[in-house]
């Protein structure tokens, strides 16, 4: 199977049968929204410019195919349908010898969730270039872990616009996501800062802002963090990069272990943002878009507590956020809220949402509702999401990275099926 354009440009497309090409509207406007330059990271070569006549123009860039146009192509079909596989959301513009390499292995080495990030992180760019903001957009690419508890080492992983952490329990999910938020919070780190207890960690982290960068961090303790950044020593990481993650209340929060909270304060300290904030993004919750929550609204009650009421699919609308919504209802209201958090982030800083346990109570259908919500363009932020290996539903939009065992060896592919 060949991209859609068999030659480079618009081509001179004769539909096939079977063969989910795209329009010809669909390849201007994927070039368009690429600025003409090539989407792979680090290329940006320019694919259009003056022809060997004085007053026509030669395009060589290709709409390339994320998922493909036909059943057995690289990355398969995703179980996308014939139409959504001619739709400009599966289309990326790269130039000729990207896209070429994209397909190579049957695009073993580029599963869709790369691809989407290498689309995002771009997009982003010409969009504030567009507005003449000096905004920075950026993206995780890898994380090459050579010391550490857990893992068996060296190993690397790499993360797409949205990945999924596979694995047991005990099986180094929560540490990745530890030492992923440690590049621009040293504090996630503290924890695995026991020498005695876990020996010496040492990981690099390769980034994106669009510009390749190599993080390197060592942990010795908790007061001795060394980073390098493209090898050269620098006292932090001066780049941000933004982590949105729920933390865990242990949350039945009407377990006894919790003091009883307003929903205000349950939002607040479940998202870590203050309560004044929560307050002004609950109006933002499924305004547009791929969400199954909306409707949130505040209730000041007589005792001068404040109850939040949501409206969530599958249930009877204005319902009570602690009292009355399941534990799995109550996950999707708080991944909606921060989705919001992280989306707005995502202007002006790269985002990352690491979502860890809130994702346990969701069953695969969920899952894959919530897989399908993260990974749209609505949300131009990357999310990686903890699983434990039963119930992992079938994320054809994810990466998804399978952890084994105790020691941790590292599968990488995308999941096809439960
Ligand atoms: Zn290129």
């Amino acid at each position: 199977m060949r991209r859609s354009d068999s030659a480079t440009g618009w081509g001179p497309m004769t539909p096939k049968k079977n063969r989910a090409d795209f329009s010809r509207r669909v390849k201007i406007d994927v070039a368009k929204r690429s600025a003409y330059r090539c989407c792979f990271p680090d290329c940006e070569r320019t694919t259009t410019g003056p022809s060997e006549s004085q007053n026509d123009s030669i395009t060589t860039g290709i709409a390339a195919h994320i998922f493909s146009a036909q059943d057995n192509g690289p990355r398969g079909s995703g179980g996308l349908s014939f139409e959504s596989r001619q739709s400009i959301e599966n289309a990326i513009w790269l130039c000729a010898e990207h896209a070429s390499r994209i397909d190579k292995n049957n695009g073993m080495e580029f599963p869709a969730s790369t691809l989407l990030s290498y689309k995002r992180i771009h997009e982003e760019k010409i969009r504030h270039e567009r507005d003449g903001i000096a905004a920075k957009t950026g993206w995780i690419h890898s994380l090459a872990i050579d010391r550490a508890p857990i893992f068996r080492t060296p190993t690397e992983l790499q993360f797409g616009k949205v990945t999924v952490l596979h694995g047991d329990n005990d099986s180094g999910k929560t540490a990745l996501c530890d030492w992923l938020q440690g590049i621009s919070d040293p504090q996630a780190l503290s924890k695995w800062a026991d020498p005695k207890r876990y020996g010496n960690l040492s990981f690099e982290v390769t980034y994106l802002d669009p510009v390749r960068q190599k993080l390197r961090v060592r942990v010795q303790s908790r007061d001795e963090i060394e980073y390098f950044i493209n090898g050269e020593p620098v006292p932090f990481d001066p780049n941000p990069v933004r982590f949105v993650r729920l933390k865990d209340l242990r949350l039945n929060p009407l377990s006894d272990r919790l003091p009883p909270m307003t929903d205000l304060d349950f939002l607040s300290r479940t998202l870590s943002v203050n309560p004044a904030l929560v307050r002004n993004m609950l109006p933002l919750v499924g305004i547009q878009g791929k969400g199954t929550v909306g409707g949130l609204r505040l209730d000041h009650l007589q005792d001068g507590s404040i109850r939040v009421w949501t409206d969530v699919h599958g249930t009877s609308p204005g319902l009570s956020l602690q009292k009355q919504l399941s534990g799995s209802e109550r996950s999707r209201v708080l991944i909606e809220i921060a989705a919001v958090f992280a989306r707005h982030s995502a202007k002006r800083v790269p985002t990352v949402f690491l979502l860890d346990w809130a994702a346990k109570s969701l069953d695969s259908r969920w899952m894959s509702l919530i897989v399908e919500f993260l990974s749209s363009e609505e949300n131009p932020f990357q999310t990686i999401i903890e699983r434990v290996t039963n119930g992992l539903g079938g994320h054809d939009m994810a990466r998804v990275v399978s952890l084994n065992g105790n020691t941790a060896d590292v599968t990488i592919g995308p999941s096809t099926s439960e």
